[in-house]
């Protein structure tokens, strides 16, 4: 009877090992058959309704908790510290303004980089907001986005809404997509009535058309998979831009004797420049020699 009792007792361990070992493997299995830092977004949502519920802000998790009403990217991660890839969820989407008139996209700018897309508009357009979300900033920059609100999204997106003429909003209240948010305008450095729309991950600035189809308003994708790789390829150019370095042309200054002083050639600094050997710099002129 000892012997029969411990012949199962053995048998029954046997198939304990059997079981975990199996576990193990579909486990390993599973990791392997999803991308590497792809976050699952239904487990992700269901945390999401479980935060709001908590008082707390659009993922969180996601932001470290960071909630900061004063910086529009207070994070300062690195596009190469940003997850491999990451699904938004942009079922919800509701396009800003009405007009489709794109006045200038997203990307670099002669010397700076230009981190949004303008739309043209009448000032006292409607502006509504994109997603579901928090208000996290409403602020004016005289020299730059002027009137602008910034709102973070359950989906783990934020959007910048800048040269506002009046924001309706306050810093923390809650917006469901399409609410209106704030009226057009020109305010800040604008030369022209416009919406400046900018879509950023973790602080860092998306090209909006890789996410949103601007002629029919509508989202490309539902569940919008971001890949860094392709959804950040504009990083070497920041990078480039990053590099770069300026000189203010002095009186007497020319070309060749510039790019003496700062080590580099004539041409270099043609090219940089998308000048001529041949043009005239002037007095107070910024020049990038590298
Ligand atoms: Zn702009």
């Amino acid at each position: 009877m000892q012997a029969m009792r411990n012949k199962i007792f053995f048998l029954l361990v046997i198939l304990c090992f059997s079981q975990a070992a199996f576990a193990t493997e579909l486990a390993d299995t599973l990791l392997i058959a999803q991308p590497i830092d792809t976050i699952q977004f239904q487990t992700e949502l269901e945390l999401e309704e479980e935060r709001l519920w908590c008082g707390l802000h659009p993922a969180d998790s996601l932001y470290f908790g960071c909630w900061d009403t004063e910086w529009v990217n207070p994070y300062k991660i690195k596009i190469d510290s940003l997850p491999d890839s990451i699904f938004f969820l942009c079922r919800n989407y509701v396009h800003p303004i009405e007009s489709k008139r794109i006045t200038s996209n997203f990307g670099l700018r002669r010397y700076r980089f230009h981190y949004g897309i303008d739309i043209g508009l009448n000032v006292g357009d409607t502006v509504r907001s994109a997603f579901d979300g928090q208000v996290r900033i409403i602020d004016y920059e005289k020299r730059g986005y002027g009137r602008y609100i910034v709102v973070r999204h359950s989906n783990g997106l934020e959007t910048v809404y800048a040269h506002l003429a009046k924001v309706f909003m306050h810093v923390n209240d809650t917006v469901k997509a399409g609410q209106p948010i704030a009226l057009g305008g020109n305010t800040g450095r604008s030369t022209g009535p416009h919406l400046h729309f900018e879509v950023r991950f973790l602080g860092n600035a998306i090209n909006p058309t890789k996410l949103i189809d601007f002629e029919s308003q509508q989202v490309l994708q539902e569940n919008y998979l971001m890949v860094k790789k392709e959804t950040y390829d504009h990083k070497k150019i920041l990078d480039e831009l990053a590099k770069a370095q300026y000189c203010v042309v002095r009186s007497g200054d020319t070309l060749s004797g510039l790019a003496r002083r700062y080590g580099t050639s004539v041409s270099a600094l043609c090219k940089l420049n998308k000048i001529s050997s041949k043009s005239i710099i002037r007095i107070g002129q910024r020049l990038r020699y590298r």
